[in-house]
């Protein structure tokens, strides 16, 4: 079976690993200041906070600026839950907003719409890697005095105007999962060009301790340390960020090839009758995912590529659909129709040229039935 995604891992990452071990510090400490150096290189960022997930990178963002009870997040239905989840723990409530059907990025239009009084954060969510309208979206955070935090899970490498997302803007959180761009097994970051609300995030994200744990155990043997504020156990550990500093070393590589994919896909599937294929950047994208819009027979084509020894993915079901988050629902007119459409075909770095000739000549036959 051709899987969907799959991290391209090896022995480098091993070998990283196991000089933590050999240190014996597993926590947080040097290889995690030094993925945070890194990751801020290569952004051109202003301060990075590492943390062990994309969702607590959300949730501390969210908390660090003091979301709360009765404030307003303006985000779009179609993302994974945990854009939507750490929201909710912060007890805000989600407004959904409707996406563009070409680049399933949020509509910058149809946010400007659903502002209210109690609105406090836009959330922008960079699907498939590519960067969502952001002039609009900052000009109008700047005009309303609201927060953007954009949940960048998708775009680590991509850039806008010149420069990479997490360089500019109010805050971006990133994921490095196993099958994001880069992986640290699990981990996240955060981004921001505001100093004192990295201290904050930098506190936050070990339980409102107000000295990292290199400074307390490992340096200067200083053991006083003070609680100031409601905290997690959020920050990243030497382990994972080993993996994930000889994944950045892999960046380019795994971009390009993912690239070179998209292009083939592209030219191979643009103007096929049925079939829609997503607006691109190819110059400005890191490419997280690939997706098709088949306009009627979605769940059969999934069933054939399968046949074929072919996974995909839809991503996503909609929030609003979902149980939980029923209460939010609201009128989506774009989201409800493309969701319905939306195939993720295999897309990663390690993919041989002869799976991605399958993927390809899958399709047409599905398309000549
Ligand atoms: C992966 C992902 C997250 C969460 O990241 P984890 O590291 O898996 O917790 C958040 N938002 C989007 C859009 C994602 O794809």
């Amino acid at each position: 079976m051709i899987q969907v995604q799959r991290p391209s891992i090896g022995d480098e990452e091993l070998a990283e690993v196991k000089k933590v071990f050999d240190t014996g510090w597993l926590g947080m400490g040097k290889w995690v200041f030094d993925f945070e150096n890194r990751i801020k290189e290569i952004l051109g960022a202003g301060n990075v906070v590492a943390v062990n997930t994309g969702t607590t990178a959300l949730h501390l963002a969210l908390d660090s600026i003091g979301l709360k009870e009765g404030d307003e997040v303006i985000v779009p239905s179609l993302t994974f839950v945990a854009t939507i989840q750490a929201i909710v723990a912060c007890g805000a409530a989600p407004v959904f907003c409707d996406i563009d059907g070409d680049t399933l990025n949020m509509d910058a239009g149809d946010v400007e719409k659903r502002i209210t009084a109690r609105t406090k954060v836009i959330m922008p969510v960079h699907y498939g890697g590519l960067p969502c309208n952001m002039n609009e979206i900052l000009r109008i955070g700047k005009e309303k005095n609201l927060t953007i935090v954009e949940d960048a899970a998708h775009a680590f490498g991509s850039s806008y105007n010149g420069r990479k997302i997490g360089a500019f803007g109010d805050i971006t959180c990133f994921s490095f999962d196993p099958i994001k761009n880069i992986t640290c097994g699990e981990g996240g970051a955060i981004t921001t060009n505001d100093y004192e609300l990295a201290q904050v995030m930098r506190k936050k994200r070990i339980l409102g301790i107000d000295k990292d744990t290199w400074s307390r155990f490992g340096q200067k043997r200083d053991w006083f340390y003070s609680v100031n504020m409601l905290g997690f156990r959020y920050h990243m550990s030497n382990i994972n960020a080993a993996i994930g500093l000889m994944q950045l070393e892999k960046l380019g590589r795994f971009l390009n090839r993912k690239r070179g994919i998209v292009e083939r896909y592209d030219k191979a599937f643009r103007g096929l009758s049925g079939i829609g294929i997503l607006r691109k950047d190819y110059e400005n994208t890191a490419f997280f995912s690939y997706i098709l819009k088949i306009e009627s027979k979605r769940d059969e084509f999934i069933d054939f590529l399968k046949s074929k020894g072919i996974d995909s993915g839809v991503h996503y079901i909609p929030n609003h659909l979902q149980p939980f988050f029923e209460k939010y629902a609201t009128e989506l007119p774009v989201t409800e129709t493309v969701w319905k459409e939306i195939v993720t075909l295999p897309l990663y770095p390690d993919m041989s040229d002869d799976d991605v000739d399958l993927v390809i000549s899958s399709v047409l036959e599905f398309c000549k039935q």
